[in-house]
């Protein structure tokens, strides 16, 4: 899990710091697993609505603090950056996990293989997501003793 200091990241960043600037990273950086964009929304509903809500996720992408991971139903899920990246340089290049039995995207400390790119494209950022049964998951299989086969 990231520690992170929501005060301080905001304070690093050069951004004025609210309540709800806050409360987004403190949700965000609360679990392991990245958050997806609609149970962040039910989560902090009540003190910050959506539109506020997509204009802070935003920032934290453009200032390198969180990055965004699509999930295998296309809907956003954010994680917190490594210190590493910063604006406009991102340095997540590790490989993602979404898990399609509980859809949970895990960043793994896994370095995403470098795509050698054909001459005159320049990518600027990869993606790798890899698919399959999180550890949770396969264990609790095992437990059941629904055995797959
Ligand atoms: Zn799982
Ligand atoms: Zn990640």
């Amino acid at each position: 899990m990231t520690k992170i200091n929501p005060t301080a990241l905001l304070k690093e960043n050069g951004l004025k710091h609210t309540r709800q600037r806050v409360r987004v990273l403190e949700e965000i950086a609360l679990d392991t697993v990245a958050i997806s964009q609609p149970e962040l929304e039910k989560k902090l509903g009540k003190e910050i609505d959506r539109v506020t809500l997509y204009r802070i996720l935003n920032i934290y992408q453009d200032k390198g603090i969180l990055h965004r991971i699509m999930d295998i139903n296309g809907t956003a899920n954010y994680a917190i950056c490594s210190a590493a990246c910063s604006e406009d340089h991102h340095h997540d290049d590790h490989v993602h996990f979404n898990c399609t039995c509980c859809l949970k995207i895990y960043c793994l400390e896994v370095k995403a293989p470098h795509l050698k790119m054909p001459h005159g494209f320049k990518a600027v950022t990869t993606n790798t997501t890899a698919y399959g049964i999180c550890e949770k998951c396969a264990q609790l299989e095992t437990e059941s003793g629904t055995e797959l086969q």
